[in-house]
């Protein structure tokens, strides 16, 4: 579903990552763990294309994401190529980034209205339908300064949803919470992988929450991928010394 091959990402002299390859299938539940700086970020924010690669080539679908075919060659993406590829991933960020002048609803609706056509009837029946199952329906008036950290990051993934993507992307989206908003969020994660195929890739600080909810962890040291497996391997049995030196500090 996802591919990267022999990714390069450097801001000026800093190579945050150094041809970096692995893949994700379709439906996959898979956590990015590892120090700060190892370029965790950097890798879902190519894939929401908000950065481009600096070398290699990333597909989604078999699509190259910033490439186009041309005759037998490849040339850089149109906007309009890597518009209808942004439309099959969501991402959902650490600081929520709800519009502050929009209700709850208007947040969630806005996007399927503006960029899917959806109605705004089937939209809000759409969002409502969300906010119920996020425990927030009582909410979908509120202003988002009227909500908690909890509820404003539950809003946050009930829009992304809202445009039902094959994949979504999270990034530390527990880490701006107090500890106790902490688990209504991963709830409400826990939720969408049972309803749904959704391929998600997250970003975590929660290792206890990767450990049960990943089908498959990658840990990441310097902009490359030091161990690759399930969590059950990863988590009680790691066999490079920099994921155990990490995993004593964070367990
Ligand atoms: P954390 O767990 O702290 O979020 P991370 O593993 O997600 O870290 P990234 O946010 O991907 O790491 O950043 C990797 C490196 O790239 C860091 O050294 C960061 O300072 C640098 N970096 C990220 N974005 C930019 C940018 N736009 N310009 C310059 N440097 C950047």
């Amino acid at each position: 579903m996802i591919k990267l091959e022999s990714v390069t990402k450097r801001f000026g002299s800093l190579t945050v990552l150094d041809e970096l390859s692995f893949e994700v299938e379709p439906g996959e539940k898979l956590a990015l763990i590892g120090p700060s700086g190892s370029g965790k970020t950097t890798i879902l924010r190519m894939l929401m294309t908000l950065e481009q690669p600096s070398d290699g080539r990333i597909t989604v679908d078999g699509d190259y994401l910033f490439h186009m075919k041309n005759g037998n060659g490849l040339v850089p993406a149109s906007e309009k190529h890597l518009h209808e590829m942004r439309r099959k991933i969501g991402m959902v960020f650490q600081h929520f980034n709800l519009f502050p002048h929009k209700s709850v609803l208007q947040n969630i609706t806005l996007a399927p209205i503006l960029t899917q056509n959806v109605s705004r009837a089937d939209a809000e029946a759409r969002a409502m339908s969300l906010l119920e199952k996020f425990g927030l329906a009582e909410k979908a008036d509120a202003m988002p300064a009227q909500l908690s950290g909890g509820q404003k990051q539950r809003v946050a993934i009930a829009r992304a949803c809202a445009l039902q993507p094959r994949i979504m992307l999270f990034d530390e989206v527990t880490s701006a919470l107090d500890p106790e908003l902490v688990e209504e969020v991963l709830n409400v994660m826990r939720l969408i992988a049972a309803e749904t195929d959704t391929t998600m890739l997250l970003v975590t600080h929660e290792m206890n929450f990767a450990r049960d909810f990943a089908d498959r962890v990658l840990f990441f040291d310097s902009g490359h991928i030091i161990e690759d497996g399930p969590p059950s391997e990863i988590f009680t049995n790691p066999t490079h010394e920099r994921t155990q030196t990490f995993l004593r500090k964070v367990l």
